[in-house]
């Protein structure tokens, strides 16, 4: 289960955009800081999302990184996905224990034994804090909920691959209601995507796929998903044709969320899920990989689709 190794194409690719100085280097595989130009690439992508989504009326919701532990264990990540989860560990201690900490430091030894964890989670997809609050609200309206969330989400995946960050941005939208709602949502969405990253000049297929469950149990529940087609995914080659990177998801959750939550419809049913959600990062890297590290030369057309 651990994250695969990188290909000498996916650390070409990494060190091509450390040295156009589009991503900055921390020291950590997976972490880095991003430039104006590689900023204003996901800006404008995430407004032409919004282009093809706005129209439909989703509440706009913004979070931080990270959620309430407590929705955390009740949305059973941890059941599928450990080895992704980052919690957030805080120095709880006295004076005493604030003089060992630092003589930990000094001496270059292990000084996270005292670290305490807190209430805060980081968020491992944009729409896991969305959960809770619905719930909270009661029985949805008729036509159900439409939402629209965008957050820098975490996951323990470090890797050379800079298509797998360890802290990187989904821009989603989430439906909530009955399983036609939800089903005639995804369909639309798989269309809308195809349509949008069309428009922006990549080759590109959708395909079934399946999450990284983890364990042996695991497999069988990315076999069932395979199996039902509950999981799209949007392939554009970054850097391999035969393993195209996912680069957008469309989710159906079935009841899952709305039975942990719980979620009802308006008639008191539990209510059925889906999201679609885009990788920002991934997409920017799609489009320099495509059309070059220098976007005042990418084709007319896309400069124009982007506005950029
Ligand atoms: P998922 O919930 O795994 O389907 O992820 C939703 C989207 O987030 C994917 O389609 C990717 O575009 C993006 N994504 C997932 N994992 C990573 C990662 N480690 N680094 C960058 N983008 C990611
Ligand atoms: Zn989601």
């Amino acid at each position: 289960m651990s994250t695969p190794q990188a290909t000498d194409a996916q650390k070409q690719y990494l060190q091509a955009l450390l040295d156009k100085g589009l991503l900055f280097e921390t020291g950590v595989d997976g972490l880095y800081g991003r430039s104006e130009v590689f900023e204003r690439v996901v800006q404008k992508f995430d407004a032409l999302v919004s282009k093809y989504g706005g129209k439909d009326g989703a509440e706009v919701l913004r979070f931080p990184p990270a959620i309430a532990r407590k929705s955390f264990e009740q949305s059973e990540y941890l059941k599928s996905f450990p080895q992704l989860a980052g919690t957030i560990h805080s120095f709880m201690g006295n004076e005493k224990d604030h003089q060992a900490l630092l003589a930990h430091v000094e001496k270059g030894e292990d000084w996270m034994g005292g670290q305490k964890p807190t209430d805060v989670v980081m968020t491992p997809a944009a729409c896991y804090p969305t959960y809770p609050l619905m719930a909270k609200r009661g029985p949805f309206p008729k036509d159900g909920r439409l939402l629209d969330v965008q957050s820098y989400c975490f996951r323990h995946e470090p890797s050379l691959d800079p298509a797998r960050m360890q802290l990187f941005r989904m821009r989603e939208y989430i439906r909530m209601g009955s399983p036609e709602q939800v089903m005639a949502f995804r369909e639309q969405w798989l269309e809308r995507g195809k349509q949008l990253m069309g428009s922006l000049g990549v080759p590109l297929n959708i395909d079934v796929a399946n999450d990284p469950f983890f364990g042996r149990a695991g497999k069988m529940l990315a076999v069932n998903q395979r199996d039902q087609g509950l999981k799209f995914e949007l392939l554009i080659p970054i850097t391999s044709v035969e393993k195209p990177t996912a680069c957008l998801s469309f989710n159906y959750h079935q009841d899952h969320f709305g039975l942990l939550w719980p979620l009802r419809t308006h008639d008191g049913k539990v209510a059925h899920t889906a999201c679609v959600g885009f990788g920002l990062e991934r997409v920017a890297l799609a489009l320099f990989k495509h059309h070059g590290l220098d976007v005042s030369a990418w084709p007319a057309p896309v400069k124009k689709e982007l506005e950029l």
